[in-house]
C-alpha cells in the first residue's frame, strides 16, 4: 500500500533534487544548483538526460536519506569533490582527498601547452624518447593527462612526479590507473622529493604547479579552499614565489639543452616570473593567459 503523501513525495527525484538545491543556497553555497545536480547523480546514479525523461521517479527512503547526507556535508562547505572522491580534468576523471589540492579547470592551459610544444617537438629528447618531470604533482594531473594525450598521439615520453608529500603521491598512484586507457603505467614514475632534491638526471620539459599564494592571502580565501586544500599545496610563502625562485635556480642543472621550463601562476605573477626565469639565463620567455583571460603560465627555454 501507498505510504502518506508526503513521504512518497520526498522520494520523488525532483523532489530530492529541489529540497538539495535549497539548502545549499541557503547554506550559501555559490552554485547551489549544480553542486545539487552532482550530488544527485553522484547518489542515485541518474544522469540528467534520465532525470529530465522521468523526475518524478521515485527512490528508496534509503537513498533519499543518503542525498540528504551529503547534501548536508556541502551545507558545512566540504568540498564537492571531497564528497564524490573525483574531480574531472582534462577529460579524465582522477581520484582527489584532502591530502592534494583540487585539480583546477584553470590548470589546463599548462597541460594544452605542453601537449603543443610536444606535438611541434619543440622539447629536447633523449635517444627518441622525452623526459620530462612535474614538480609539486599532488594528485598527478598534469603529469598523467601530459602523458595520457601525449601516448594518444604516439609520442615516446617518460614522465616523473615529484612531491614532498608522500600522502599525495599516495593519490598520484591511484591516479596511474587512467594510463592503462592510453600509454602505459610504464610511463611515469612518482618520487617523494622536496623540489630536486632525490631527482635524477635531465629533462626535456620541467612543469610545474607550485604553491603560488602569498601566505597573507590564504586567510580570505573561501572555506573550501583554506579549510580543505592542504596547506602545503597553497602556501607560497611571503610574496607567493618562494618555490618559482627556488626552483628557476636550480632547474638548468636538470635541463637538456633547449629544455622548457613551464609554470602554472597565479594571475599576478607573470612579469616577475618572467623576470626570474630572464635572469637566470632563460630565453624565449612568455607569458600566456587562461580562459578567463586572466595571466596563467610562463614558458621559457634554457639555451645555454
Ligand atoms: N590556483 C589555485 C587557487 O586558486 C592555487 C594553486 C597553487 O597555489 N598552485 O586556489
Amino acid at each position: 500500500r501507498e505510504k502518506a503523501g508526503g513521504q512518497d513525495e520526498m522520494r520523488m527525484l525532483r523532489a530530492m533534487y529541489a529540497e538539495g538545491e535549497e539548502r545549499l543556497r541557503q547554506a550559501g553555497i555559490e552554485e547551489a544548483g549544480l553542486d545539487a545536480w552532482y550530488l544527485l547523480e553522484f547518489v542515485t546514479g541518474v544522469d540528467k538526460a534520465h532525470y529530465y525523461m522521468n523526475p518524478d521517479r521515485r527512490m528508496e527512503q534509503s537513498v533519499a536519506q543518503e542525498y540528504e547526507k551529503v547534501v548536508k556535508l556541502r551545507t558545512e562547505h566540504i568540498p564537492l569533490q571531497h564528497i564524490t572522491g573525483v574531480q574531472e580534468f582534462m577529460g579524465l576523471e582522477f581520484q582527489v582527498s584532502g591530502d592534494v589540492l583540487i585539480p583546477r579547470q584553470d590548470t589546463e592551459v599548462l597541460v594544452e601547452e605542453a601537449l603543443k610544444l610536444l606535438e611541434q617537438e619543440k622539447v629536447p629528447k633523449e635517444k627518441e624518447t622525452v623526459r620530462m618531470l612535474d614538480l609539486c604533482t599532488g594528485s598527478g594531473c598534469i603529469l598523467i593527462s601530459i602523458l595520457y594525450y601525449a601516448a594518444k598521439e604516439k609520442i615516446q615520453i617518460q614522465g616523473t612526479g615529484a612531491d614532498i608529500s608522500e600522502a599525495a603521491l599516495r593519490i598520484a598512484e591511484e591516479n596511474l590507473d587512467l594510463l592503462e586507457k592510453n600509454g602505459n603505467k610504464g610511463m611515469a614514475e612518482l618520487l617523494e622529493s622536496d623540489l630536486f632534491e632525490q631527482v635524477d638526471g635531465t629533462f626535456g620539459m620541467i612543469v610545474s604547479n607550485p604553491p603560488y599564494i602569498k601566505t597573507s592571502v590564504i586567510s580570505g580565501l573561501q572555506e573550501e579552499v583554506r579549510l580543505h586544500d592542504p596547506f602545503l599545496a597553497l602556501d607560497g610563502k611571503e610574496d607567493g614565489l618562494f618555490f618559482y625562485r627556488k626552483i628557476i635556480e636550480e632547474s638548468r642543472a636538470y635541463l637538456q639543452k633547449n629544455g622548457v621550463l613551464l609554470f602554472e601562476i597565479g594571475y599576478d605573477q607573470g612579469e616577475a616570473v618572467s623576470e626570474l626565469m630572464t635572469k637566470e639565463g632563460y630565453g624565449q620567455v612568455v607569458v600566456k593567459k587562461d580562459l578567463a583571460g586572466l595571466d596563467r603560465i610562463v614558458c621559457g627555454v634554457y639555451t645555454e
